[in-house]
């Protein structure tokens, strides 16, 4: 293993860019040696980056990478568990199994996530009513921990050690491999079917008609108001059945056949994520959908990843980056936080460039991991000063009034107070984490900020 380089660090929101000191191992006894020669500084993992804020970043502290821990360990063709390093990715996955009939449990909306990423920020995808997050198809997960012991944790083995791991943002240890169960599928296609829908209460209905669907997801237009507020695109599906062949004409054909090839080179221009292009996109792609039900099949690429078919899409907002807010609040039978969060939103000018929103289902796990019965909704702001900081105070006071909390994987700045009024358990992973690791040696920007570690 090469030495410590330094190098600056940031995730996928660029704000904020750290220094570090990292390293690049292949093989895990290279893992263990960077923790016995971490000269006293903190340790993080870091897998592709694609957390939005400071999880993966520790200011002059070291940082194993861990992309290079990419070896396929063992596959069971009758089961579909597949045994993996850490730094494996979702796209590796997805290249070598979908040929062999198998399909990555749990999807972000991006395949450029390792599976460490994967089990660190428990992530979600547009199945969590159907098939909770990944970590419900996760076992044996191998952690190297503070005491340089490598432990094989489960929710069976070592489950106090596994539930602090799974959404514990990398600070119990280094995942070194998992196994995680694959899902038959008969080709690389999706039944999808999309809609309009006029307003949240009919976001709603929509919503409670598509239980049968595997997987749904909705774009919002985060500037309408009054009886529109809540509207958007309502997509739903499914794997398709054998046979499936993609639909949609010519352009459909050719971006299913597009590896994600487009680049944003440099840094787009501040002023072109301005108020009027964003309100000319949130507007645009609610009236293009035509009226009705949109029925078709799509190859997995454009459905699941769609912005990875512009890679650096991150650049679009500027030199100043990216501040993505995920929250997740309980239902309330009037939808009044949700409206209340909204009107917030359109209130402050500040359209949000993508709005995702969902209806998560009833899986939770304990202590830091995010996902809650409820709905989550994720807004994207170029990091355009004050203005934004303030809605993100306002929202943070509307989120835990309602028992709600923000995703930390897409935080890069909480407050530590409304962090503990939000995850009211923290002091529980904590009492785990301090169990596995006293000396509090894995730490990050965002577990510092949060009062995690460091203190
Ligand atoms: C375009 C886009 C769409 C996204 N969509 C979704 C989505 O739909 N659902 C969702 O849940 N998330 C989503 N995300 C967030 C993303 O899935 C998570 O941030 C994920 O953790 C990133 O994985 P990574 O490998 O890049 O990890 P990093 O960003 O490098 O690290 C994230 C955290 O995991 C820890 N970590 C990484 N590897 C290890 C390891 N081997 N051992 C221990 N800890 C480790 C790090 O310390 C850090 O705390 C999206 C992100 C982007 C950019």
């Amino acid at each position: 293993m090469e030495r410590w380089a330094e190098q600056e660090l940031h995730g996928w929101g660029r704000h904020p860019r750290l220094p570090a000191e990292v390293a690049r191992p292949e093989r895990r006894r290279e893992v263990r040696a960077a923790l016995a020669d971490r000269g006293g500084k903190p340790l993080l993992a870091h897998g592709l980056g694609r957390s939005y804020g400071d999880a993966a970043l520790i200011d002059g502290g070291r940082v194993v990478l861990t992309r290079r821990l990419d070896k396929m360990l063992d596959f069971d063709p009758i089961t579909g568990w597949v045994r993996v390093e850490a730094g494996v990715t979702l796209k590796a996955l997805i290249e070598t199994f979908l040929p062999r009939g198998f399909w990555p449990p749990v999807v972000a909306g991006t395949w450029f996530v390792t599976v460490g990423g994967a089990i660190a920020s428990d992530i979600h995808g547009k199945n969590h009513h159907a098939d909770g997050t990944f970590a419900d198809h996760v076992r044996r997960v191998e952690i190297l921990t503070a005491s340089g012991e490598i432990v094989t944790c489960d929710a069976e083995t070592e489950p106090e050690l596994f539930w602090a791991t799974v959404g514990g943002m990398g600070l119990t240890g280094v995942i070194l491999a998992a196994d995680v169960k694959l899902r038959p599928v008969h080709n690389a296609y999706f039944e999808v079917e999309s809609l309009r829908v006029a307003n949240l209460d009919h976001f709603f209905e929509v919503s409670a008609d598509s239980a049968h669907f595997t997987h749904t997801v909705t774009w919002l237009d985060s500037l309408a108001t009054g009886d529109a507020m809540g509207r958007g695109i309502f997509m739903r599906g499914r794997h398709a059945e054998p046979g499936a062949e993609p639909t949609g004409g010519a352009l459909a054909k050719l971006a299913a056949k597009l590896s994600p090839l487009l680049d944003v080179p440099l840094d787009l221009p501040d002023w072109l994520m301005n108020s009027f292009t964003m309100r000319l996109f949130n507007e645009g792609f609610y009236h293009k959908h035509p009226k009705g039900v949109v029925r078709g099949v799509q190859h997995f690429a454009p459905y699941f990843f769609p912005l990875d078919f512009i890679r650096n899409w991150n650049r679009g907002y500027g030199s100043r980056g990216l501040l993505q807010y995920q929250l997740v609040v309980p239902r309330d039978p009037e939808h009044r936080v949700i409206r209340e969060i909204l009107g917030a939103v359109s209130g402050a000018g500040m359209p949000s460039f993508l709005t995702v929103f969902k209806e998560f289902g009833d899986s939770t796990h304990p202590w830091l991991s995010f996902p809650r019965p409820g709905v989550t909704l994720a807004l994207d702001f170029p990091n355009m000063g004050s203005g934004v900081h303030h809605l993100f105070d306002r929202l943070d006071g509307l989120v835990a009034d309602a028992g709600g909390r923000v995703y930390l994987t897409k935080d890069a700045r909480l407050p530590r107070e409304t962090f503990r009024r939000m995850y009211p358990d923290w002091t529980e992973w904590r009492a785990a984490r301090d169990r596995w690791d006293p000396d509090h040696v894995f730490q990050s920007a965002l577990g510092q900020r949060l009062g995690l570690s460091g203190d």
